[in-house]
């Protein structure tokens, strides 16, 4: 089998002001794809199964960055033709697997995976499977689904399970090879923006085991994906999906991804986002650290979450941290490479004048100005442990930072707050403190869910926050929940 695996991964936060451009992509192209080789991530499991397997993986193009602004049309057409070159010059191959987010968008193009997946098809021809490994938060369109063969979106939240969907789509691709074009993969999209929602319990977990079932119960049925959806992007297609890649006919398939996403309509109230402002997180944070139980107990500000496209130098839970006083504590991180590169020049022992976040823009709070003891210093060159354990990161110079005996990190690049090695690297044991706070919606829970006493979610204003209300909205197609009254589903 010679399998060509490539993709382009992008979450695209229409709101963010400024526009994602080639230079801000990391781009892999042919060998240097094997440097995600055994790591939990979707091209990593992609090019395992095929060693594992004795295929030749024809490694094409990767390019990722963290979510952020539309990406600029030119910077998107040069990554594809890159991809199609490589493609081309791959030809013949036996599969395609791609590796993709789902809430992709450029300039001009709402739907960047549908116009890619179109694209390969186009160059492969109709007889050749193509499978894609998505991401949950996709906003998925019909347009997308008919170029593909089979979609595997991960189950989980935390996406720890991206890998083995990975592999999953890849092993299809030669259950396909014996019958080409014998698939139908149908999509039933809901009039429905969910907040950042876990998996790990409550009405994520019921879902995800819901639709499992579905996959499972019938032979007939290759995958069902539950695309939660991503609702920080004006585009027709906002909301969530099921989406069944299904051996039978295509009416079939349809009426089942309607029965399954009118089951979850049905549930949505379970799904109405509750926020809590940061002085409110904070005072329940405080509460849970003096009760009974083992570990710290974790804020987690999801409306500053950069791996939704936020700027990650937001203030307002760090201020209400500082305010109340808060004792053994740490704020692991804050983003703001002008202050980690001051406290790197000042080096450890120095006390530095700093002012501190609040830069990108108003909405995610005012620059704090204080006085800060430069405690330990990290190159911010770390290797995740819990999500895409394996997969190598780059927060940029580090800095850990001692303002009236509370511990801030602060960090250089973009990035949520995966796990705990940020707090490792610069010598803090997480178990040894009351109370952690850290910019994340749900990642973190993989590395931190096992260590928390319990976790708070504080949801001051945000270009993530949970109340998707202030976003306004030109192009959806249909009217949304909890928007619109109007808002209807009918299977
Ligand atoms: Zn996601």
């Amino acid at each position: 089998m010679r399998i060509a695996i490539g993709g382009i991964v992008h979450e695209t936060n229409t709101y963010c002001s400024a526009p994602t451009t080639l230079k801000d992509f990391s781009v892999l192209e042919g060998e240097r794809l094997y440097r995600l080789a055994g790591t939990e991530t979707q091209s990593g499991a992609a090019l395992d199964l095929c060693a594992e397997r004795g295929w030749t993986a024809l490694p094409l193009l990767y390019a990722w960055t963290q979510p952020s602004g539309t990406i600029d049309r030119e910077s998107y057409e040069e990554m594809k033709a890159r991809l199609l070159s490589r493609l081309s010059e791959a030809l013949p191959v036996d599969g395609v697997f791609l590796d993709l987010h789902g809430a992709g968008v450029v300039d001009g193009i709402d739907d960047l995976e549908g116009e890619l997946a179109r694209a390969v098809r186009a160059l492969v021809g109709p007889g050749v499977p193509i499978t894609a490994a998505f991401d949950l938060h996709g906003n998925i369109t019909q347009a997308m689904a008919d170029a593909l063969d089979g979609v595997f979106a991960c189950h989980e939240y935390p996406h720890i399970d991206q890998h083995l969907r990975a592999r999953e789509a890849v092993a299809f691709l030669e259950t396909l090879a014996e019958a080409p074009g014998a698939t139908t993969v149908q999509v039933a999209s809901l009039p429905l923006l969910m907040p950042t929602t876990t998996t790990f319990h409550g009405i994520g977990a019921e879902l995800r085991d819901f639709l499992k079932a579905a996959e499972d119960e019938d032979p007939a049925v290759a995958n069902v994906s539950f695309f939660h959806g991503f609702p920080y992007c004006d585009v027709p297609q906002v909301g969530s999906h099921v989406v069944v890649t299904h051996w039978g006919d295509a009416a079939t398939a349809k009426a089942l991804a309607r029965r399954l996403a009118g089951a979850i309509w049905e549930r949505r109230e379970a799904l109405r986002a509750q926020s809590l402002s940061a002085e409110e997180a904070v005072a329940l944070a405080q509460a849970a650290a003096e009760a009974e139980g083992d570990g710290p107990v974790v804020i987690n500000e999801t409306s500053d979450n950069c791996g939704g496209g936020s700027p990650g130098d937001g203030t307002h839970l760090l201020r209400a941290l500082l305010e109340a006083k808060v004792q053994n504590a740490c704020f692991g991180f804050i983003v703001d490479p002008e202050v980690a590169e001051a406290a790197h020049r000042a080096g450890v022992g120095a006390q530095i004048d700093i002012t501190l976040g609040g830069k990108t823009d108003e909405l995610h709070g005012a620059p704090l100005a204080l006085s800060a003891y430069v405690k330990a210093l990290h190159d911010g060159r770390l290797t995740l442990q819990a999500m895409a354990k394996g997969a190598r990161i780059n927060y940029g110079p580090l800095a850990r930072l001692q303002v009236d005996g509370f511990e801030i990190i602060v960090a250089s690049r973009r990035s949520q707050t995966f796990d705990t090695e940020p707090f490792l690297a610069l010598g803090i044991d997480v178990m040894r403190l009351a109370l952690v706070a850290l910019k994340s919606s749900n990642h973190f829970r993989a590395g931190f869910e096992p260590l928390a006493r319990a976790v708070i979610t504080a949801d001051p204003p945000g270009l993530t926050t949970h109340q998707v209300a202030v976003f306004p909205r030109q192009k959806a197609a249909v009217p949304l929940w909890p928007l619109d009254p109007k808002a209807s589903y009918t299977p």
